[in-house]
């Protein structure tokens, strides 16, 4: 069997710990033997990170944007404990922030759905996406305790400086009080990003402010989704079939735990935070997620949504055996060379991308799975596997679809 081209290359951002093990094992077995890999590669490890001043990661993101198209194993992100165990230089910043900095993105995360692990919601029946805004709101607030009686007020002094104020509160007693922001750029770029995601995957968008209490916050979120969707989008919404929905949060709340899924579900970053712990863990398990960076100019990034299984690489160290779930790192490369085949016009490419999907999917409903998901299955008596036989397993199962 000839191996698959691929005229572009695509970003590879590798990673650390056993996610690192996983990613050169998704290499070997499932990717390799098929496909003529073309990538730039970068090491993410933090050593590497660390030797370079981080300047490791600015390449990648930059590269991101050179060829639109990025896969990404996780990566630590140093605390002091990682200081000392990598002797380094400086605690330097997460990589996914300084990706999303660079990008400007939504993250989208949708569960990967498989019969026998059955979400807690019964009536979910297709999957949930979740669109969070990663820009400002109380993650950029400024806050005050109010030690007794006075008046607390919004100054906002423009660049001639003219002054406009807002009372917030004539206290009478002790009390709190906090201000907090938001950038209609950025909430441009974070509507484009939702519906061109929605258009991606034919989808409905949800989005759900509390526009009727905050009414010029909140507000200004409805209206500029609004404006965006009818200038730019409204037509080739009805051209692909799909609806733009526009609700109060608790509505929304509400009818997400009756609806059956297959929806984008955009929200604010506090609602975003909150939404998606709830819907992933209803859903099963984070490594049962796909997750994918989308830039308002359509540069994606798809990795995982979990981290780097720490706890797994020190067995992993120690000789012993582990039996970690490598399906959301498999899914990053899926819908990493189903992009490129889509932005190439090389169907092989994305056909593969489906037929590895298929294959690990169907390796689970076979009832061969790692541990994490033999404790949730309905499946009765699955055959729990080490990290390396699962992926050999959905070797297998990938040459029968290939032949
Ligand atoms: P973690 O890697 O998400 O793992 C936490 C626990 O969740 C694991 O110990 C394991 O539970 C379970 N788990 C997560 N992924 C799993 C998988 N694929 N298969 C089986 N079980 C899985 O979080 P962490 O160990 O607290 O963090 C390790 C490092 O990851 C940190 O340095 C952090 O900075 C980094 N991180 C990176 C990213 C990213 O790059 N996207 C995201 C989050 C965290 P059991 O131990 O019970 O088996
Ligand atoms: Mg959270």
């Amino acid at each position: 069997m000839s191996k698959i081209k691929m005229n572009t290359p695509l970003v590879e951002m590798d990673g650390d710990e056993m996610t690192r093990i996983l990613w050169q094992m998704i290499k070997d077995e499932l990717l390799s033997p098929f496909v003529e890999l073309n990538t730039e590669y970068y090491d993410l490890g933090l050593e590497y990170r660390n030797e370079t001043d981080d300047q490791v990661t600015v390449d990648a993101a930059n590269a991101t944007k050179k060829y639109g198209v990025a896969v990404k194993c996780a990566t630590i992100t140093p605390n002091a404990a990682r200081m000392t165990e990598y002797n380094l230089k400086e605690m330097w910043k997460s990589p996914n922030g300084t990706i999303r900095a660079m990008l400007d993105g939504t993250v989208f995360r949708a569960p990967i759905i498989v019969k026998g692990i059955e979400p807690c919601v019964k009536n979910w029946k297709k999957p949930i996406t979740l669109a969070r805004h990663a820009y400002g709101d109380v993650y950029k607030n400024t806050e005050m305790v109010i030690p007794g009686p006075g008046k607390v007020e919004l100054v906002y002094t423009a660049a001639d400086g003219t002054e406009q104020r807002e009372l917030v509160h004539e206290f009478t007693g002790a009390g709190i009080a906090q201000g907090m922001h938001n950038l209609n750029n950025s909430i441009e770029s974070f509507a484009r990003s939702c519906f061109n995601y929605a258009l991606d995957t034919h989808q409905d968008l949800w989005f759900a402010t509390k526009d009727t209490i905050s009414k010029k916050y909140d507000h200004t979120f409805k209206d500029i989704f609004a404006e965006i969707y009818e200038d730019e989008y409204k037509e080739k919404f009805e051209a692909a079939g799909i609806t733009y929905f526009y609700t109060l949060i608790d509505d929304a709340v509400a009818r997400v735990m009756k609806a059956e899924g297959g929806f984008i579900w955009a929200c604010k970053n506090y609602d975003g935070d909150v939404m998606s712990d709830m819907v992933s863990s209803a859903f099963g398990s984070l490594a049962m997620m796909t997750s994918v960076l989308v830039s308002p100019q359509g540069y994606y990034e798809y990795e995982a949504a979990h981290g780097t299984v720490q706890r797994h690489y020190y067995k992993h160290l120690k000789g012993e055996e582990t039996s970690t779930n490598s399906v959301a790192t498999i899914f990053a490369w899926s819908g990493a060379l189903r992009k490129r085949g889509e932005m190439d016009g090389n169907k092989e490419l994305m056909d593969f991308a489906d037929s590895l999907e298929a294959a690990t999917i169907e390796t689970i409903e076979h009832g061969k799975m790692t541990k994490d998901l033999a404790l949730i299955t309905s499946i009765e008596n699955p055959t729990v596997l080490n990290s390396r036989d699962f992926i050999l397993e959905i070797r297998k199962e990938l040459e029968k679809k290939l032949a």
